[in-house]
């Protein structure tokens, strides 16, 4: 479903009144635009030229005859036609959007001059891209997240973090969440979801945006999260027993009665035991050394078997993220 922006019918010295609760956008107000924006308190006055050629919903809105339209005064007086809409979303989306259309260099959301775009970016785009069909700006903050929250494990191994450099703090996985849920992203939840998971108490206050507002996740999502970080502990604790378990006769290459593979299996579980319990993440991959000269180490033989344990670990427990997390994703 897609909301359409209304346009008022009426918008001359007759609504000064209302029209004093609101003030103009420093930068994104041009005396000669052609189409007025109001979001919250901000009016945006800019070209419906750019407008029709990013959002189908505008292009379409304004591609009909507009008897609503009506004269505005400018700040010397000359007088116009110049359509006016209202929109519910928040000034602050506007801002990011319409900056990145009349952008000079707007080849593409992510220039140089834009490497690493903030979640605040991001989720403009994901938004208002979403709601107003904006294919393209929607098509790339969309690409983004998912060539970081991504269902290929082969990705994940390449880059073991989600989290884009732009996005600061693990919190703003909140926001990849409700982002997923609004436009039904479903590859972009587990990971999103599991990241939430590793959260202290951030996760229920959330995050805060620069005009104040802030995101929480939603009562159910909160709910799912509790849930799938204890199922998420298990499964890690597991995974480690199963890895450091006894290796089956035959495998290790040392001489009858060097227990030297033995002693360094059990120091390692007992070890890597601790740091694994302490954080919900069965993907784990650690080194299967001891520290310190004198430790036990194991031979090459099972060194490299335990290796294969852990790939193969991993490999199930990525299989099984979604339902760890208790969410159904087709095609995972
Ligand atoms: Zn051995």
């Amino acid at each position: 479903m897609v909301a359409q922006p209304s346009v008022i019918s009426e918008c001359s010295k007759g609504s000064e009144s209302v029209k004093t609760a609101r003030s103009r956008d420093d930068e994104l107000w041009f005396e000669d635009g052609t189409i007025i924006i109001i979001a919250q308190t901000t009016e945006f006055r800019v070209y419906k030229g750019h407008l029709a050629r990013r959002t189908d919903v505008f292009k379409d809105m304004l591609s009909f005859p507009q008897p609503t339209r009506s004269a505005v005064s400018s700040e010397d007086d000359q007088k116009f036609p110049c359509p006016v809409v209202h929109v519910t979303d928040s000034a602050r989306d506007w801002r990011i959007i319409l900056r990145l259309m009349l952008s000079a260099e707007e080849q593409g959301l992510f220039s140089k001059s834009r490497p690493d775009p903030s979640f605040e970016v991001i989720s403009a785009c994901v938004r208002l891209g979403h709601k107003y069909q904006m294919n393209s700006i929607y098509g790339q903050a969309m690409d983004y997240l998912k060539g970081h929250f991504t269902d290929s494990l082969f990705i994940y191994k390449k880059t073991p973090t989600f989290m884009p450099p732009g996005f600061e703090h693990l919190k703003y996985a909140i926001g990849v969440v409700n982002l997923a849920r609004l436009t039904e992203e479903d590859t972009i939840l587990p990971t999103a979801l599991w990241m939430c998971c590793r959260m202290g108490a951030d996760i229920v206050s959330g995050f805060t945006y620069s005009d104040g507002e802030r995101e929480t996740l939603s009562s159910p999502d909160l709910g799912l999260c509790f849930v799938a970080k204890a199922r998420l502990l298990q499964a890690t604790t597991l995974a480690y027993m199963q890895t450091f378990a006894d290796l089956p006769a035959g495998i290790c290459a040392l001489k009858d009665g060097d227990d030297r593979c033995r002693r360094a299996l059990r120091e390692l579980s007992d070890i890597k035991i601790v740091a694994a319990i302490t954080m919900p993440n069965p993907m784990s991959i650690y080194k299967s050394t001891l520290p310190g000269a004198d430790a036990p180490q194991l031979c090459k033989a099972c060194a490299t078997a335990i290796t294969q344990r852990q790939v193969q670990r991993q490999r199930e427990s990525w299989a099984k993220l979604p339902s760890l997390l208790g969410i159904t994703v087709p095609g995972w």
